[in-house]
């Protein structure tokens, strides 16, 4: 082989007229039609004078040419870097400057504030749009329909994709063709895809989520996708009669479970639903089943590993849990300070080793040595234990625990309690600096729809289950949580807001 990862999820699809994607009006693309396009993409890029290895950032709308640039740089053996569409002018100027881009790619929309950065930063700078159009777009439309696949090894680097910096300044986590095509194959063996399965695809795909895993998973089993530009409730309920298996963040899941159109007999066709990159609450897990009869399967992973965990396919998907290592990646809980490998039940940091692993962050060399251990396994930053059956829980980020007095407080244990509270539909406890303990406890909470919170009754309630220096030491009703586009709480954001709340006057 040539180059491992273009042949084995593209390549093998040239000259097949069966559909690869069905888009929201209906029309669909062709694997070759498709592959056509990336040919004429890899052409214009090479004609733009880039060499293989070159970043090429990409910050488009979500649609067929998006994901044509990625199989493009694959069969140039260039490396995807994908920009979050929400990213402000200065954000991305900080990911070209820092990954060193050559060629941006953006929507004619952004081309007017990214050209400033493309000067600065000596890229050079094209347009494409989500419907086809733009200065890229004109340059591959002149260029052959064929591409002389760029020989590649699974070490060489196949992307960059910058962390969501929900916890520090974002890092570019370098991911290998080795790294990708692994988790692939291993996930569509997991999770039974195969070339009847149609996957409904309204994430991303600047993410890891809705590029890698359902992408590449697709390709792989040659099955179709219905690519959405976005999560619409109508197009899901419109479409799902015509899917099999739908990849979603927890959103997507209770956004669902609150429209009567979503019923037992709209999922009929359904073969799996698969959440991920938030944790999924036992109780949307509980709902979604009395609902449709079906069993959500949660998995954990992260832009620098892949996916590290899933929950059975046959077996109990156990609610609140990510289930088992994948095959071929093992995973340890370790002591926060010493490191070492502690008994079964007990909570400490989530450590991976496999072939899912990134190869380290782009020039930063002291945090890549800090995260990932000689021994290959890479910290993850979340904290977690596994119960008596070997299911993996996550008690949430490393970053957001909280010392209070001297003592460890996880967030999850409290917002378990909290979520439990009648009329709360959910919750996040952050710590806040505090004179006396350094940091306290403080709840946010978010009422279900209708429902009239009696925070003095929830306080007293917790305050019998949990140690003293637990308790929140102060409850706040919010209309919502904030979270970014993936679906996690932004718990920075909020710490951020009540940073104050027990400063002395
Ligand atoms: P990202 O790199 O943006 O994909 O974020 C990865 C982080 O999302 C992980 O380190 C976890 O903190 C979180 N995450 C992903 N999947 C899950 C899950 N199923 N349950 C809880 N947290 C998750």
């Amino acid at each position: 082989m040539t180059n491992p990862l273009y042949d084995t999820l593209f390549g093998k699809h040239l000259g097949e007229t069966t559909p690869f994607l069905q888009l929201a009006d209906g029309s669909e693309v062709s694997h070759d039609a498709f592959l056509q396009l990336v040919a004429q993409y890899a052409n214009g890029l090479k004609k733009m004078g880039v060499v293989p290895g070159v970043r090429v950032a990409v910050q488009i709308e979500k649609s067929p040419q998006g994901l044509a640039v990625y199989a493009a740089c694959v069969q140039a053996g260039l490396v995807f870097l994908p920009l979050n569409i929400a990213y402000t002018a200065s954000e991305v100027s900080y990911f070209i400057e820092n990954s060193g881009a050559r060629v941006i790619l953006c929507d004619a929309a952004r081309a007017t504030t990214l050209t400033s950065i493309a000067k600065t930063t000596n890229a050079k700078l094209e347009t494409l749009n989500a419907d086809g159009s733009g200065s890229f777009a004109a340059l591959a439309e002149t260029m052959p329909t064929t591409f002389q696949t760029v020989d590649r090894d699974q070490d060489d680097l196949a992307a960059f994709l910058y962390t969501s910096g929900t916890t520090g300044r974002s890092k570019g986590a370098m991911l290998t063709q080795r790294n990708l095509l692994s988790n692939a194959e291993v996930l569509v063996k997991e999770w039974r895809f195969g070339s009847d399965d149609v996957l409904l695809h309204a994430l991303p795909i600047f993410h890891t989520h809705g590029l890698f895993v359902a992408t590449n998973i697709m390709l792989l089993a040659g099955g179709k996708m219905i690519f959405l530009p976005g999560f619409q409730i109508d197009d899901m309920i419109g479409l799902m009669p015509q899917a099999t298996a739908l990849m979603g963040v927890p959103t997507f899941y209770t956004r669902l479970l609150n429209d009567a159109r979503f019923t037992q007999d709209l999922t009929r066709h359904m073969r799996l639903f698969v959440s991920g990159s938030a944790p999924l609450l036992a109780e949307t897990h509980t709902q979604f089943e009395r609902r449709t009869g079906h069993r959500i399967l949660e998995r954990y992973g992260m832009t620098e590993t892949n996916m590290n965990t899933s929950n059975p396919y046959d077996g109990e998907r156990r609610a609140g849990t990510v289930g088992f290592p994948l095959p071929g990646v093992e995973v340890r809980i370790t002591d926060r300070d010493s490191g070492a490998v502690l008994p079964q039940g007990e909570i400490g940091e989530i450590e991976v080793r496999g072939p899912n692993v990134f190869k380290g962050y782009w020039q930063m060399p002291e945090k890549t040595a800090e995260e990932l251990r000689q021994n290959g396994f890479f910290i993850t930053g979340d904290l977690g234990h596994t119960d008596e059956d070997g299911y993996i829980h996550i008690v949430g980020r490393n970053k957001d625990m909280i010392i209070s007095g001297g003592f460890n407080i996880y967030p999850k244990e409290i917002e378990l309690l909290l979520d439990d509270a009648p009329g709360v539909l959910e919750s996040a406890v952050i710590g806040v600096p505090h004179p006396d303990f350094g940091e306290t406890v403080v709840g946010i909470l978010v009422a279900e729809r209708g429902a009239e919170l009696d925070v003095e009754s929830i306080k007293a309630d917790i305050s019998q289950t949990l140690s003293r220096f637990k308790h929140p030491k102060q409850l706040i009703i919010l209309p919502e949580l904030p979270r970014n586009t993936m679906g996690k709480v932004q718990k920075n954001v909020l710490r951020d807001a009540y940073k104050d709340l027990f400063k002395p006057v």
